[in-house]
C-alpha cells in the first residue's frame, strides 16, 4: 500500500452506485466497508460460504472493515453499552444484537478484510472529560480482548486513539495504544462535532506520540483540504463518504473550485467538469449534460459525479505522495491549502480571498447564513437579520414547543390505525421535523430495558407517522447539511432524502416524510388533512402574510372536517385574535425557554373533543379590548365583522353559560 491513500467507503460492500473497474482505474488500493451492516446483511455465513469479502465482490485489492463501534454509536435506535460489549437492534428485523471485542474480531475474521479495526466507544467530541475518559479506558480495555481474539489470524489490526478533543487523554490513550503489538493506529471519534482547527489540534496532538513507522489512520475524515491538512501532520490514511455523498446532492470537487451543479449558472456549459481531470466522466460529457442529468433525477448523474469525484481524491492522494517524495511538499502544501480552501466557496472561482471571507463563503447560502455557538448551529435570515430558534438548541426547542406539548408520542401509540397527519408549516432546517421522527423511531425500537421489562416482541406497532413539510426555500435546510457537525440532529438519512428526492420513508417503521416545495397558502389545499399542525414559519416579517386574517380564515376552513390542533410559538393578541376571528378555538400553550406561553389553536372538531388544553377564558377577552395589538394582521381596524367574531366567539360563551 502506498501511503497516503484514500479509502472509499463501501459499506454494503459496494460503493454507492459505482463499478468495480472505475474504483479499479481510479486507482483505489482499499476499500472501506462497514462490519456492523454486513453483519445484518448478508450475514457472516454468506462470507464463509464465498471465501470473504474479496471472493464475494471480486475485489482483488486490499480491505477494511472497521469495527462496528461507529455505527452502533452514530445510527438511530436503542444501544446499551457495558463492559462486556455493546448491545442493539438491528434495523433490519428488529433482532437484539450482541457486539463485543471478541465478536467484532470474528466477524471481521469471517468478512476477510486484510485490515482490522478495534471495537472502540465512540463519544462525540464535544462531551464532558469524565464521559471521555471512561470512554476511553473503555476502548483500551476492549483493545486489549480484541488482540487476543484475533489468534492466529494474519490478517492485519490497527489500534483506535480515543480521548474525544482533550489534548491530555489523546496522549494517554496514544501511550496506551501503541504500547500494544498493533500493525497501525487510527484516530477515532474525529469529525464527528468538533470545528477543523479543534481536529487539526487534536489529529497533531496524536500523530506526535504514535510510532513513524507504522500507518497512521484518520477515520471518517473528510474534505479535500481536510486530507492535505491532516497529511501535513503526518496522517497516512482516510477513508470518507464525501466523494460520493456529495455527488449525489450534485456537487463536484475538481481543480478550478467545488462545482454545485445545481446552479442555474451550469447549465448551457459546454465545457467539461475539471479540464484537468482525465476521468471517464471529464473525458465523456460536459457540464451542461451533468447539469441536466441533475436536474431530472437521473440516477446517471450522480453515478457519474461520484465517479469523478473518487478520481479526483485519489489524483489529489497520488500527488501527495509525489511531492513527499520529491520533497517538495511545503510548497505544495502552501499553495494547495488556499486553491483547496477557494475549492469550499461555491460559484466561479475566486482568485483572491481573505480568510474571514473564505470562512462566511462557507457558511453562507441564498439569504442564510449559520451561525455556530458552544458548537450549536443557527441559521440566520440576512434579510431581516433574525435568527431562526435563536435562544436554545434547535432540537431541544422543536421538542418542547411542539413535539411534547402536541403529545405525538402519545398519539402514534393509540388504538387509531390511520396515519397521524402532520404538518410541519416552515421547514427551515428541519429541527421540528427530525424532533418528530426522532420520536416516532423510538417507538418503533423500544429501549432494550423497555422490551425486558414487557417481553412483549409482539406489541402493537405504533400508528403510521406522516409527516408533511412545507417549504418555500430549501436553502436554509441544504446549508444546514453543509455544516452538519453544527446540526448533529441531521446525521440522519432522512434530510438528505428530502433535501433532493422531497421524500423519505422508514425502511423500519411506518414513517412516511413529504415535503411540498412551495408556498403554503397554495400548497395546504392540496395536502391530506392535518391531525397536527406545527406553525413555524419563520417569522412576522418574512412571512407576514400567513399570520394575517385571511390567511387564518382559510387554513380554518381547510381545517373544518377535521380535528386538528394547531401549535405556535407565538402568544401575540393580534395573531390569537386572528385566529378567532377565523374561527378556530384558542388555548394557552405551554411555557418554553424564554417564552412565557404559546398558543394552541383547535379547529371546531378538535375543540368538541377531549382535547385537554386550556381554552382562553373571559379575562383574556377583557384583555384584548383594551389591547393596543387588538387588530389581527391584514384586518381593516374599522371593520365590525372580525370584531363581533371574536366578541362573540362560541368558546367565550359557552364559558358565560356554564357560569350561570
Ligand atoms: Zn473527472
Amino acid at each position: 500500500m502506498l501511503t497516503p491513500t484514500f479509502m472509499p467507503v463501501g459499506t454494503h460492500a459496494a460503493v454507492r452506485a459505482q463499478r468495480r473497474e472505475d474504483l479499479l482505474d481510479s486507482g483505489v488500493q482499499v476499500l472501506l466497508a462497514n462490519t456492523y451492516h454486513l453483519l445484518l446483511r448478508p450475514g457472516r455465513e454468506i462470507f464463509e460460504k464465498f471465501g470473504g469479502i474479496h471472493g464475494f465482490m471480486n475485489w482483488p485489492r486490499s480491505v477494511l472493515t472497521d469495527s462496528g463501534g461507529f455505527q452502533i454509536f452514530s445510527l438511530p435506535g436503542s444501544r446499551t453499552m457495558r463492559e462486556e460489549g455493546a448491545e442493539f437492534r438491528s434495523y433490519v428485523d428488529q433482532q437484539i444484537i450482541q457486539l463485543s471485542p471478541e465478536l467484532s474480531i470474528a466477524a471481521q475474521r469471517s468478512i476477510g478484510a486484510d485490515i482490522m479495526m478495534v471495537l472502540d466507544q465512540c463519544v462525540p467530541s464535544t462531551v464532558e472529560h469524565g464521559v471521555a475518559k471512561a470512554a476511553m479506558e473503555l476502548t483500551h480495555r476492549w483493545a486489549r480482548r480484541c488482540l487476543a481474539a484475533r489468534g492466529d489470524s494474519p490478517q492485519a489490526l490497527f489500534g483506535i486513539v480515543q480521548g474525544a478533543s482533550y489534548a491530555d487523554l489523546r496522549r494517554e490513550s496514544a501511550r496506551v495504544i501503541t504500547d500494544m503489538p498493533f500493525d497501525g493506529f487510527a484516530i477515532g471519534g474525529l469529525a464527528v462535532g468538533e470545528t477543523a482547527a479543534q481536529r487539526e489540534d487534536c489529529t497533531a496532538v496524536v500523530t506526535e506520540s504514535l510510532p513513524a513507522g507504522r500507518p497512521r489512520y484518520l477515520m471518517g475524515v473528510g474534505t479535500t483540504r481536510d486530507l492535505l491538512e491532516a497529511v501535513h501532520r503526518g496522517v497516512d490514511m482516510f477513508d470518507c463518504i464525501l466523494p460520493t455523498a456529495l455527488a449525489k446532492q450534485g456537487v463536484a470537487f475538481t481543480s478550478l473550485g467545488r462545482r454545485d451543479l445545481r446552479r442555474a449558472a451550469y447549465r448551457a456549459v459546454a465545457a467539461p467538469l475539471d479540464p484537468a481531470c482525465a476521468c471517464h466522466t471529464c473525458k465523456t460529457y460536459s457540464i451542461a449534460y451533468l447539469w441536466h442529468l441533475q436536474r431530472v433525477h437521473e440516477t446517471q448523474g450522480w453515478q457519474l459525479l461520484g465517479l469523478h469525484n473518487i478520481h479526483f481524491y485519489q489524483d489529489l492522494m497520488r500527488r501527495m505522495r509525489a511531492h513527499i517524495l520529491a520533497g517538495t511538499w511545503s510548497a505544495f502544501y502552501r499553495i494547495q491549502r488556499d486553491v483547496l480552501d477557494a475549492r469550499d466557496s461555491y460559484g466561479p472561482a475566486v482568485t483572491h480571498v481573505t480568510k474571514a471571507q473564505r470562512r462566511r463563503l462557507a457558511q453562507r447560502r441564498g439569504r442564510y447564513e449559520v451561525l455556530a455557538r458552544d458548537g450549536i448551529g443557527h441559521i440566520r435570515d440576512t434579510h431581516s437579520g433574525e435568527i431562526m430558534h435563536p435562544v436554545s438548541d434547535p432540537a431541544q426547542e422543536a421538542r418542547s414547543l411542539y413535539v411534547v406539548p402536541a403529545r405525538v408520542r402519545e398519539r402514534l401509540q393509540g388504538e387509531e390505525s390511520a396515519p397521524l397527519v402532520i404538518w410541519d408549516v416552515g421547514l427551515g432546517a428541519a429541527a421540528n421535523a427530525m424532533a418528530t421522527i426522532a420520536a416516532a423511531e423510538t417507538l418503533a425500537r423500544p429501549t432494550a430495558t423497555q422490551t425486558l421489562q414487557t417481553s412483549a416482541p409482539d406489541a402493537r406497532p405504533p400508528r403510521p407517522l406522516l409527516l408533511v413539510s412545507f417549504e418555500n426555500d430549501l436553502d436554509s435546510l441544504l446549508l444546514a447539511l453543509r455544516q452538519i457537525s453544527v446540526f448533529p440532529y441531521l446525521r440522519h438519512a432522512a434530510p438528505h432524502k428530502i433535501a433532493t428526492e422531497h421524500r423519505w420513508e422508514s425502511r423500519t417503521a411506518a414513517i412516511e416524510w413529504r415535503l411540498l416545495p412551495g408556498d403554503f397558502a397554495v400548497l395546504k389545499f392540496s395536502a391530506p388533512l392535518p391531525d397536527i399542525i406545527y406553525f413555524d414559519p419563520f417569522s412576522f416579517k418574512t412571512d407576514s402574510v400567513l399570520w394575517s386574517l385571511a390567511a387564518f380564515r382559510e387554513l380554518a376552513q381547510v381545517c373544518a372536517p377535521s380535528a386538528t390542533q394547531l401549535f405556535t410559538y407565538t402568544a401575540s393578541t393580534s395573531v390569537r385574535a386572528a385566529m378567532l376571528a377565523a374561527g378556530f378555538y384558542v388555548a394557552r400553550g405551554a411555557a418554553t425557554g424564554p417564552k412565557a406561553e404559546t398558543t394552541i389553536a383547535l379547529s371546531p372538531r378538535a375543540a368538541a373533543g377531549c382535547h385537554g388544553h386550556e381554552l382562553l377564558g373571559e379575562e383574556w377577552l377583557v384583555k384584548w379590548r383594551r389591547s393596543d395589538a387588538r387588530v389581527p394582521f391584514g384586518a381593516d381596524p374599522e371593520d365590525p365583522s372580525w370584531q363581533e367574531a371574536v366578541s362573540a366567539h362560541p368558546q367565550f360563551r359557552r364559558r358565560e353559560v356554564t357560569e350561570e
